[in-house]
Order: C-alpha cells, then sequence, then structure tokens
C-alpha cells in the first residue's frame, strides 16, 4: 500500500487547524461563528470545510471517536437502512428553526462555543450534549450526523459545490474502505462525485484510499 507523501499530510494538517481553532475558541481570540460565516461562500466551490476542519464540537467528536479506539471500545455504525432516514433528522430541524420553533436542547454547537468560554449551559442542553460526546465514543460524529442545525443549514447550500471528492473508476478496486471510513456514513464507494449535503469535506475517505482512486477535483464532465 503507498501513499502520496502529501496525501498523508492531510489529516495531521486537518487536526492542527482544529487544535489552533479550538484554542482560539477558548482563549477567546475569535468564534466559531465568524470562521463559519468567513467560510460561507467558500461552500459553494468546495463543499462544507467548516464542519470537517473547524468546528470545535466536530473535532471534540472525532478525538473521542480516536480516543474510543485507544479504550478498545466497540465501534457502532447505523445500518445503510436506517441512516437513509434519520441522517434526514438534522433538515427537519433546521425546518423548524425556520418556522422559528427552536428547540433549545439541541444547539450542541452554540452550547460547546458557551462552554469553551468558561460560560455556563442550561442542565437540558448540557444532558443532551454531555451523551452526544458519550456516544461519539463508539460512533462517528453522532451530532453532525443527526442534530446539527447549522451543518444542515452549510450541507444545503453546498449541493452545488464544484469541487468534491471525485472516485475514478478504473483505479478503484471496490475494497469499500472509504465508505467505511466516512464520519458522516456516505456511500463514497458507489459514487463517482460526491454532492451529498452530509458531505463535511474531512477528506478521511481520500485519506483512507489504498489506490489513491479518489481526489479533491471538479465533477468530471460527462461524455456524450
Ligand atoms: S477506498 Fe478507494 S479503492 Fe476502495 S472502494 Fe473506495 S475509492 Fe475504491
Ligand atoms: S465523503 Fe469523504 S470528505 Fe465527505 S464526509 Fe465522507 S470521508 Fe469526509
Amino acid at each position: 500500500m503507498t501513499f502520496e507523501p502529501r496525501r498523508a499530510w492531510i489529516q495531521p494538517i486537518r487536526f492542527g487547524i482544529q487544535v489552533l481553532v479550538l484554542v482560539g475558541c477558548m482563549i477567546g481570540l475569535i468564534t466559531s461563528k465568524q470562521v463559519s460565516n468567513w467560510l460561507l461562500p467558500t461552500t459553494l466551490v468546495v463543499g462544507v470545510l467548516f464542519c470537517g476542519w473547524v468546528c470545535p464540537l466536530g473535532s471534540i467528536q472525532d478525538w473521542l471517536f480516536w480516543f474510543g479506539r485507544k479504550l478498545k471500545l466497540p465501534v457502532l455504525r447505523m445500518p445503510a437502512g436506517v441512516q437513509r432516514y434519520l441522517q434526514l433528522t438534522r433538515y427537519a430541524l433546521y425546518l423548524l428553526t425556520l418556522l422559528n420553533i427552536t428547540v433549545n436542547c439541541l444547539h450542541g454547537t452554540r452550547h460547546v462555543g458557551k462552554l469553551l468560554r468558561g460560560d455556563t449551559v442550561g442542565a437540558a442542553a448540557l444532558g443532551v450534549l454531555i451523551a452526544f460526546l458519550l456516544v461519539s465514543l463508539f460512533f462517528k460524529r453522532p451530532f453532525c450526523n443527526y442534530a446539527c442545525v447549522g451543518g444542515a443549514r452549510r450541507g444545503l447550500l453546498s449541493v452545488l459545490r464544484l469541487i468534491g471528492i471525485r472516485r475514478d473508476e478504473d483505479t478503484c478496486v471496490h475494497c469499500n474502505q472509504c465508505t467505511t471510513a466516512c464520519p458522516m456514513n456516505i456511500d463514497v464507494a458507489n459514487q463517482t462525485f460526491v454532492r451529498h449535503p452530509n458531505c463535511i469535506g474531512c477528506l478521511t475517505c481520500l485519506t483512507t484510499c489504498p489506490k489513491q482512486a479518489l481526489t479533491f477535483k471538479p465533477q468530471p464532465i460527462r461524455k456524450k
């Protein structure tokens, strides 16, 4: 198995950026909302990079899942048939916010931001946040998959993206490793271009592929 050296650096760079943003939020240098607003226009071009590279709650879930592997806890994965419907919950929650119905205790990104600044949050919000973080020890990014309203909003904007994960059918050996690695449960192995609204642009699929069949490029032009 060979990796291009530049690919091997992708995940350490992502980790470094996640740590820098988390520290920046903790010392009050920036807020994740500011970075989210700065990155919003890029969503139309490269998809949702904020969730995969910046969001402190996403980063904490990534690290807890990694920690769960160190503790040798079992890995849980949602069955594909259930995921198909359950992944819609965050869009349903987003719709509720558009109707001015706010499920306060589920606004995890906002609450984690408050906690990082040392503010107190309500007992219900704290309980929900802790529950999601505990599940993250076994399951990749549960909050992002099912409860993040901000992720849903950014995801819907990203479906028109010009650049995304592209799979080369000629190089792919259908080992399914990209699909298994995807924290958002996207079936990368069966798509030629990932334009899924749940994609968080983490590039985990790309760095996992043993055949380098995945690239981050514009969608191929269909041949007639
Ligand atoms: S990991 Fe690479 S080779 Fe395996 S199915 Fe995915 S794209 Fe194909
Ligand atoms: S498809 Fe790839 S880039 Fe998108 S969320 Fe899944 S692993 Fe990350």
